[in-house]
Formats: C-alpha cells, sequence, structure tokens
C-alpha cells in the first residue's frame, strides 16, 4: 500500500512532521490512525516540485484542508510576507493556525460550513473570499489541496488575475 504525503517539517528539521487527515471510507488512513506506536513503515525519497519560488509578484497561498502542509513547511524554512487562504469546514480543522498567522500579511480563515463560527473568520469559500476581496494584480498563487478547489481557482486566477503564475499540488 502506497500513499503520498507532504511534510510539514522543513527539510532543514531533524524529524519528520506529518498532518495526516483520517478518512474514515479510506484503507490507509484507518489503519494508521490504529497502529501501535513502533509500527514500522517505509518512507522513500521525497519528490515533487511544490516548492517556493521567491518572485516580484506577492505570494498568495491558498489551501483546504491538509493541503495546509506544504505552506508550513515553507514557513518553517523562514517563507514569510504571503497572504494565505485557509479553506476548512469548521474551525477546529484550521490546523497550524497559531504558528501561521503571527507570519502572514494576511491569513484569511475561510469556514464553509453552515454552523456558527466566530466572526473573525470568513463565511465562505477560498474562491468566494479571492473573488470578492482580492485586489486585481499579478500574483504568484500557491494551491495545495483538493480537486475542486485547484479547478475553481485556477479559472477565477485566469479571469481576474492576468498575469499571475500558479503552482498547484493536488491532494485528492
Ligand atoms: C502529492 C500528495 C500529497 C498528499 N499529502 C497529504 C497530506 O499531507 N495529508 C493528508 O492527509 N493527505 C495527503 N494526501 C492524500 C493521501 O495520499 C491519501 O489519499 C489520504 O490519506 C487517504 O488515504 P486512504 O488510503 O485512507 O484513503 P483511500 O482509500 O486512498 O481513498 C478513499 C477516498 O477518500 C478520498 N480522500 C483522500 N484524501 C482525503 C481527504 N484528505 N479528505 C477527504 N477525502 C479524502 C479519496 O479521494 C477517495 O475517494 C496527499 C496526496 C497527494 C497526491
Amino acid at each position: 500500500m502506497e500513499r503520498d504525503y507532504t511534510p510539514v517539517s522543513a527539510p532543514e528539521d531533524p524529524e519528520i512532521a506529518f498532518c495526516i487527515r483520517k478518512v474514515d471510507s479510506g484503507i490507509f488512513t484507518p489503519l494508521l490512525s490504529t497502529a501501535e506506536i513502533g509500527t514500522r513503515f517505509d518512507i522513500s525519497m521525497p519528490e515533487g516540485y511544490f516548492t517556493f519560488k521567491p518572485s516580484r509578484r506577492p505570494p498568495v497561498f491558498v489551501a483546504t484542508g491538509t493541503g495546509i502542509a506544504p505552506f508550513c513547511s515553507m514557513v518553517r524554512s523562514g517563507v514569510t510576507g504571503f497572504t494565505l487562504l485557509h479553506g476548512v469546514d469548521s474551525p477546529q480543522d484550521l490546523y497550524y493556525q497559531l504558528k501561521l498567522e503571527p507570519v502572514a500579511d494576511l491569513y484569511v480563515a475561510c469556514i464553509s460550513s453552515e454552523h456558527q463560527s466566530p466572526s473573525e473568520y470568513f463565511r465562505g469559500r477560498v474562491t468566494d473570499y479571492l473573488k470578492k476581496h482580492l485586489p486585481p494584480a499579478k500574483y504568484d498563487f500557491y494551491l495545495c489541496g483538493r480537486r475542486e478547489m485547484i479547478r475553481e481557482v485556477t479559472w477565477l486566477v485566469d479571469e481576474r488575475f492576468p498575469g499571475s503564475l500558479l503552482y498547484s499540488e493536488l491532494f485528492y
């Protein structure tokens, strides 16, 4: 059984850390969540290209759920000066908020569920926030998370933010 995971730790950290959501209908994560401490897993060398590329355009990070992982890693490696939108169903899923909010130029928690959420959160999806509140300009967009979010934000960037660059990492 093989699954992909993105570390939240930085390459230079002495230990590797992950943020993994248990998918009840899944195969691997229910096993992982009940594995005894000491259970052995094989981990291959890291692969992929979703890394921070400094440029003159302001970076906008957009994550859904555990898609926050690569941005934690980038921040641990010293990246600052970014806008971060984190889209989740409810505030309890705002992983790493306390670490990310203080170093972001702008941190926006987008809560999509109907339930009552504190007023400091944006009520809606990350796409709603981008449409209504991100000023028109050329940005470097970094997207990580669900396929639907990546598809919708890609369309939106084409439409509203011409001249921007877009990097994406699809989790599921
Ligand atoms: C490049 C890459 C990096 C990834 N990094 C992470 C990570 O850091 N943390 C993490 O939690 N997952 C990450 N994933 C997703 C991960 O690889 C697994 O798909 C996930 O853990 C589910 O595995 P499973 O065997 O339990 O479920 P599966 O049996 O593989 O899938 C069951 C169903 O659950 C859906 N599903 C998969 N992930 C989720 C999810 N998070 N929420 C809701 N439904 C889901 C699948 O689309 C499928 O329909 C990453 C995927 C990729 C491709």
